[in-house]
């Protein structure tokens, strides 16, 4: 077991740094400041991203796919330096892998837009009444001819105001999940916005869908059940050079849609947690440093240091939970869902602790908006809600781990 990255891992980490020292640090705070980012701001990070190679298109996804632990250092850094736009990054990567799985009348249509980074996109679970439970969820998608008709409203939902494609999840016919691609410019839905208290880069919000008419082969689910009978996969596999442990397809085939992609998200969001909880880590050790107080440095004292303790042994542990969780996730295996909770539930509320420690040790300076602590804090804040909230992470863990389920 080799903890250190390699050669290239390492390569790829600074010049990312370098880059978001260059590129984000300088506006982070006046942007987070004035509200999320409009569609050409979104579309703009997007496109200097995608500069570095670091894109949703198939080359980048290429990439990412044959070593996920880059994927792991990409959230880990953006999120050391701003998780709202972690956040709004990351919601791209679902409609990126549509695009590229398998070849067809989809492939065609949404590549070249994923090509220009030019595609925002949103993943639409929650309802009203559907929030913890989802499967209470009452949007629907009924076949009419060559085409789905949804209804339904989807809340809480980031990117939605200024997202150009969704990924829907929803009931056919028979009351089971499924999920579609909803491509806004040929099935028009409307939209609210819902401000909340951080992650504040990319909006989040209400959607409406009203007879929303989409392709047939919008479906999903008949996509990925295609991949699986059809030898595709292994085509695919081919295509992407993909490591021979790569099995997280199995996922959707062995659990509803929703839990597989829950498996993928909530690996990413604690690695993101883990981001956050490094960004208040390390200004609060340059701080405890040089900050006098009583004639010495606060950093002195035993106080300060028993935080300083907290805040390290929560952050190692989440780094280290996260990566695990992902790695299980990646290779398909039965343990993705109990471990991607464990480590979604711990990390941010381990975020929330540290980022909350961050602003303590820095006074009234912590709650300063000349400093990023208070943002810090409002984004971990943030953390425990979506994806299923602590409560939520437990009662899966709990039922993973005894085969009886709490909420059910
Ligand atoms: C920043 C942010 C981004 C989001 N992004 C998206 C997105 O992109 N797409 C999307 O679909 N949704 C998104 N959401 C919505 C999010 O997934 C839901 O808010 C979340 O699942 C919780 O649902 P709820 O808010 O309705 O809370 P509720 O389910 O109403 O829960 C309220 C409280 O009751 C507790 N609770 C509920 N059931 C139980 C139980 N059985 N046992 C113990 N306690 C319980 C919860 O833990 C919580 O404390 C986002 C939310 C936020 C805050």
């Amino acid at each position: 077991m080799d903890f250190d990255f390699n050669e290239d891992q390492e390569m790829f980490r600074d010049t990312l740094r370098e880059f978001l020292e260059k590129e984000v640090s300088p506006v982070v705070d006046e942007m987070d400041r004035k509200g999320h980012f409009t569609h050409e701001e979104g579309v703009n990070f997007m496109k200097k991203f995608k500069k570095l190679d670091i894109g949703f298109d198939p080359e980048s996804l290429k990439a990412i796919l044959q070593d996920f632990t880059l994927f792991g250092i990409l959230t880990e850094e953006i999120s050391r330096v701003w998780l709202g736009l972690d956040l709004f990054l990351t919601m791209n990567l679902g409609t990126a892998l549509v695009s590229v799985a398998p070849p067809g009348e989809i492939r065609e249509k949404l590549l070249p837009r994923v090509e220009a980074a030019e595609l925002i996109s949103c993943n639409a679970i929650t309802e009203p009444d559907a929030g913890s439970d989802n499967r209470a969820m009452k949007t629907t998608a009924v076949l009419d001819g060559d085409e789905y008709v949804i209804n339904g409203n989807k809340t809480w939902v980031s990117n939605a105001p200024i997202a150009d494609i969704c990924l829907l999840v929803c009931k056919d016919e028979n009351g089971d999940q499924t999920f579609f691609l909803v491509d806004r410019e040929e099935s028009p839905f409307e939209t609210r916005e819902l401000p909340k208290l951080g992650c504040r880069a990319g909006p989040t919000g209400e959607m409406f869908f009203d007879d929303c008419r989409v392709p047939k082969e919008n479906n999903v689910m008949n996509m990925i059940q295609g991949l699986m009978v059809d030898g595709e996969a292994e085509k695919l596999s081919k295509e992407f050079d993909l490591p021979p442990d790569f099995g997280m397809a199995n996922l959707f085939m062995n659990m509803s849609p929703v839990s597989a992609m829950f498996c993928f998200s909530r690996s990413w969001m604690a690695l993101a947690a883990a981001g956050v909880c490094q960004a208040a880590l390390d200004a609060s050790i340059e701080y405890a440093k040089e900050r006098m107080q009583f004639g010495r440095p606060i950093g002195k004292t035993q106080l300060i240091q028993n935080m300083i303790y907290e805040m390290i042994s929560l952050t190692e542990t989440s780094r280290l939970l996260s990566y695990r969780a992902l790695d299980l996730t990646m290779k398909g295996s039965a343990d993705a869902r109990l471990m991607s909770s464990l480590a979604k539930g711990y990390a941010s509320e381990s975020a929330v602790k540290v980022t909350s420690n961050a602003i303590q040790i820095h006074g009234a300076m912590g709650l300063s908006e000349e400093l990023p602590l208070e943002r810090y804090f409002r984004d971990a804040r943030s953390w425990t809600i979506p994806d299923g909230t602590t409560e939520i992470q437990k009662l899966v863990v709990g039922n993973a781990a005894l085969g009886m389920s709490a909420y059910r």
